[in-house]
């Protein structure tokens, strides 16, 4: 596990709506309910997720502003192998479905957002992901 790389999606839970202030980006608004964000991990998955479960830590990724937030929790995690190329496609997939926010987690890449509100997230159910726990 602690070798396997790839990209994964965090579904995140936002309690109430949130006026936050996100790294360089302009202070954005989340109104509550559920989002998924697209990342990747090349050297291992698992430890980046648990970097993403823990509240305390050094902002460096815009996920980290929003993750560090009392209101806001991680309820599932999906992942499956693949290079950059895969989370950026991936990333496609979700925004085809729900509605991006604005450059968010994309600063090193061409897409329009890596973080979602998601409206209805059963298609994810046909991308063929694995599950990790979330504790
Ligand atoms: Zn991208």
């Amino acid at each position: 596990m602690n070798t396997v790389r790839g990209i994964y999606i965090l579904i995140i839970k936002i309690d109430k709506t949130l006026r936050l202030k996100i790294g360089a980006l302009d202070t954005i608004t989340f109104s509550a309910g559920m989002y998924a964000y697209v990342g990747s991990a090349q050297n291992s998955i698992e430890s980046r997720i648990k970097r993403h479960l823990r509240k305390e830590k050094h902002l460096f990724w815009h996920i980290d502003y929003l993750l560090a937030n009392a209101s806001v929790e991680i309820i599932q995690v999906y992942y499956l192998t693949g290079d950059k190329t895969r989370e950026c496609h991936t990333a496609q997939i979700i925004t085809k479905h729900n509605k991006p926010i604005p450059n968010f987690g994309c600063s090193d890449c061409n897409c329009n957002s890596h973080l979602f509100h998601l409206d209805d997230f059963t298609f994810l159910n046909n991308q063929q992901l694995l599950t990790l726990p979330t504790m």
